[in-house]
């Protein structure tokens, strides 16, 4: 072709490749004449920049998926989940440096053969003279891509004593950074040797304040997330607390009228029985008398635990007064929880205390009562029923169950 041809076919070819197509018709190029040179490094350049548009697509793709909001370890999932259009990995790991910045420590970990993982999560490090710390403080990711032979040569290295022993080869080392603060890194490893390429560094140098931010960011979002958990778990605690009665860890009174009024009226409204047993130790001033107070406290202690063993999860145990407790029993009629009673009763009665090396026997008296439509929504009536039941068994000698007789 002459070369006037030659130029015009160039000229448009280089018009298209400013329209953004890159793999644009070359007209055949022979020769050796400097016009002929220049189509060919056109021709060139056009592919270079093809590869290049493909790859910044790629990594804008990614810088997508990989963005938005979680934990630590989802950002991480989606990095292992599409980064393989970028760089070749079997496993990724992520550490972090701790609050400190003195240690590092495996957060997180994926891998192709998760059986074969030796490197979990959880594994700490010292950061100082280890060659992680050049890395971090240089910004340049690591390529070795002979780890058998790196081992060989840093016999002492743990880390990589680990990752070997999983069956990795090779590996990229890449410093998180985000916004001059230094974060930890990411692992991409392979099994095979000589994985890795400079083009690798480059790619991840390209995401990389990107992908650090986001893992920071997202650390936080786990250590509020973690705080709050934490907060929420010490008021429930407290809340608990502000309900129990400190020296047996029964419902104190307050809690035990609260729960006593809730289930009556769920028994009043799905028609459904209630019982409630008043308990009363038998003597109690004289075992203080005789062992003193802590001597009783501990017998209290014992006898509480021992009237909880009788009991089924759903029924609600609280001190009442002193060395008084009431039990409701929800959906319980007058006859089972007679029953409960009596074995309350005979538990108690059955009881080893030891006190001071001194052995004390201790019984207890019970009064029954079910709730009767006579008694409304106020849980008075059947309490005082209950009660009066419990000074009819001290009456008749103590050491036994009366049941309360008919409301009125
Ligand atoms: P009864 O068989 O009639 O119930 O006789 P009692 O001695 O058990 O009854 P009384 O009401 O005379 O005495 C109860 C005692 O319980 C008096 C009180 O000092 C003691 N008490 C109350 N609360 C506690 C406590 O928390 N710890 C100890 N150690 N004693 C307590
Ligand atoms: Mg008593
Ligand atoms: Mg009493």
């Amino acid at each position: 072709m002459e070369q006037a041809k030659l130029l015009g076919a160039y000229l448009d070819a280089v018009r298209e490749m400013r329209r953004g197509k890159f793999t644009v018709e070359w007209p055949e190029i022979g020769g050796d004449d400097p016009v002929a040179q220049l189509g060919r490094e056109l021709s060139q350049l056009g592919r270079w920049l093809d590869q290049r548009f493909e790859e910044n697509r790629r990594v804008q793709a990614i810088f997508t998926e990989i963005s938005g909001g979680g934990f630590t370890h989802e950002v991480l999932e989606r990095v292992y989940d599409t980064f393989h259009a970028l760089i070749p990995y079997d496993r990724i790991g992520c550490a972090l440096l701790t609050e400190d910045q003195r240690r590092l420590q495996a957060w997180w970990v994926r891998s192709s053969h998760p059986e074969k993982m030796r490197l979990t999560r959880g594994y700490q490090a010292a950061l100082a003279g280890s060659s992680l710390e050049t890395i971090l403080a240089t910004g340049a990711p690591r390529i070795l891509n002979d780890l058998e032979t790196y081992l060989q040569e840093h016999p002492g290295s743990i880390s990589t004593q680990l990752i070997v022993a999983e069956g990795i080869r090779s590996s990229l080392t890449c410093p998180l950074v985000a916004e001059g603060k230094p974060v930890g890194f990411l692992f991409f490893s392979s099994r095979k040797k000589n994985t890795y390429r400079d083009l690798h560094q480059t790619i991840f140098l390209e995401i990389a304040d990107h992908l650090s931010v986001l893992i920071e960011r997202s650390r936080f979002c786990q250590q509020i997330h973690d705080l709050n958990q934490q907060l929420l778990r010490t008021q429930h605690e407290l809340k608990e607390q502000a309900l129990r009665d400190i020296l047996t860890g029964a419902f104190n009174r307050g809690a035990i009228m609260a729960a006593l009024a809730e289930q009556l009226s769920h028994a009043r409204r799905k028609g459904l029985p209630l019982s409630v047993i008043m308990a009363d130790i038998d003597h109690f001033k004289a075992i203080n008398d005789t062992h003193g107070h802590l001597g009783g406290d501990l017998v209290l202690k014992r006898v509480a635990v021992t009237l909880q063993g009788c009991l089924r999860d759903y029924d609600q145990l609280g001190r009442y007064g002193g060395e008084e407790f009431l039990l409701v029993l929800g959906e319980t009629p007058l006859e089972t929880a007679q029953q409960v009673a009596e074995r309350i009763r005979a538990a108690v009665e059955g009881l080893l205390l030891e006190v001071e090396g001194r052995s004390v026997r201790v019984t207890i008296s019970l009064g029954v009562a079910s709730l009767e439509p006579v008694d409304g929504d106020d849980v008075t009536p059947l309490v005082g029923r209950a009660d009066g039941a419990l000074y009819a068994a001290k009456r008749a000698g103590r050491n036994r169950v009366c049941l309360a007789g008919p409301a009125g």
